[in-house]
């Protein structure tokens, strides 16, 4: 697939790929399956992809996930969807790039005055589960909505326990500038609610317990759920800003207090896998851990690391929306390291294969079911990704190159700089993007801008709800 996708017309490329999927989906029989096995997805909040062990980070100490990932397949070519949080969440839950549903745009993500949300239309994992005998569970951040139709109860979840957006939004009036990312933050600066199932529990939500008490969540659902299918969406609300960690671990981390909020997630996800195994789980139960987007660099120490890549979150340079990737399901899932490119929005077919459902005819799925890969060691179809900012796409990665029609930093200047023609990189050579080599390779830029073109008149754009 590799060779023939730069062969062929783009056309022609893109209906190989596509008969690929079907016909991936077709002999969902050859594939040895479990029966209904569960999902836990992990999912880190501005989590870089420097800062685990696994991933290189020199200082943060994450043995959970260094053994984790020892046990299972590490990704070095994963994706979130989006360069930052809400659109992330979206595309991650319905398996489709943002635009389609409306979950991105110029504000970038929910607040708490947002009047938009996750659209009812739209099918979540945990709907599209739900017929096929799964119960599903929501534990942390939510930031799809905070209004009837596009809460975790009304968007297929069984269970909820988190917080309804970010932990620096809502902040007390007198809150000092910066507050957010200082190393030691208010614990009272911000007002952000703990809900249980859409009932708020806690105002303002501790946040120095929040990570142990997800974490008491999920292992209690384990044990409860240990009989039956079951789907854990389970959102961490750090490394995000205003870093908070538990006595046990604050002080600890040589990487300071983002350091510790990050140990404290590998003690959490070490926490899960005990129970999966404990409960004689683990072999049915595909864990996938991974973030929402790259580090928030412009918070200093208290932002993370993108390893090799330039730039972090809200950007589309590979800092931004590179991020760790680990699958685990011990005794089905070859261990290894893959350069396979992935993404978050292939969750949703993996899951619905796992549970031997189809996906809906209804809606344009932009992800791929990764089982093939984790289960037999094969190839994925050889597909483009888009890095979108907002409701822009600024970036196509096709095999190693990689194009950017716009530019912009995470983060400062208001306006995005337009590159005709566009910049090119080959990701393999130079993974950091710093030589732009558009000039010698013209026929590449013609077959990305063919892919983005094949997208483009795919994509019909949702009701923007990010206003
Ligand atoms: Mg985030």
């Amino acid at each position: 697939m590799r060779t023939l996708w730069f062969r062929r017309a783009g056309s022609a490329a893109m209906i190989s790929w596509t008969l690929a999927v079907v016909c991936s989906f077709a002999a969902a029989a050859e594939t040895p399956s479990v029966d209904k096995p569960n999902l836990v997805v992990i999912f880190t909040d501005d989590l870089g992809y420097g800062d685990l062990g696994c991933y290189g980070s020199p200082t943060i100490r994450t043995p959970n996930l260094d053994r984790m990932a020892a046990e299972g397949l590490r990704f070095t070519d994963f994706y979130s969807a989006a360069e930052v949080c809400t659109p992330s969440r979206a595309a991650l839950l319905t398996g489709r790039y943002p635009i389609r549903s409306g979950m991105c745009g110029n504000r970038r993500v929910l607040f708490p005055n947002s009047e938009g949300g996750l659209p009812p239309s739209e099918i979540t994992i945990a709907e599209a589960l739900k017929p096929l005998g799964y119960a599903s569970a929501h534990i942390g951040k939510w930031h799809l909505g905070i209004h009837p139709g596009a809460r975790p109860l009304d968007q297929g979840f069984d269970r909820s326990f988190g917080l309804p957006y970010s932990n620096d939004m809502d902040g007390r009036a007198d809150l000092p500038r910066g507050a957010s990312g200082s190393a030691d933050p208010p614990r009272d600066g911000w007002n952000v609610p703990l809900l249980r199932d859409g009932e708020v529990v806690e105002r303002p939500a501790d946040q120095t317990t929040l990570t142990r008490r997800y974490t008491e969540e999920a292992v209690g659902l384990i044990r409860q759920w240990k009989d039956r299918p079951f789907f854990l969406y389970f959102a961490h609300t750090f490394p995000h800003v205003p870093l908070f960690a538990s006595a046990e671990f604050k002080g600890k981390s040589p990487a300071g207090i983002y350091g510790d909020t990050v140990e404290e997630i590998d003690w959490s996800v070490g926490q899960v896998l005990d129970a999966l195994r404990r409960e004689g789980i683990a072999e049915r139960t595909l864990v996938f851990f991974t973030s929402d987007n790259g580090p928030w660099l412009v918070m200093g120490d208290q932002g993370g690391s993108a390893g090799p890549f330039r730039e972090g979150k809200g950007s589309t340079w590979e800092g931004g929306m590179r991020v760790p990737g680990i699958a685990w399901m011990p005794g089905r899932i070859r261990p290894g390291v893959t350069s396979e490119l992935a993404n978050a929005m292939d969750l949703f077919p993996t899951a619905l294969r796992l549970a031997g459902g189809a996906l809906p005819d209804s809606v344009a799925i932009d992800g791929v079911d990764l089982s093939p890969l984790l289960f037999e060691g094969k190839s994925l179809p050889q597909r483009p990704f888009f890095y979108y900012r907002g409701d822009q796409l600024f970036a196509a990665r096709l095999g190693q190159w990689k194009a950017h029609f716009r530019t912009q930093p995470g983060y400062g200047p208001p306006k995005a700089e337009e590159h005709e023609p566009p910049m090119l990189f080959h990701l393999g050579r130079d993974p950091s993007e710093k030589r732009d080599v558009a000039a010698a390779h013209p026929e590449v830029i013609v077959q990305i801008r063919q892919a983005v073109a094949e997208h483009q008149s795919g994509v019909v754009p949702g009701k923007p709800q990010l206003k």
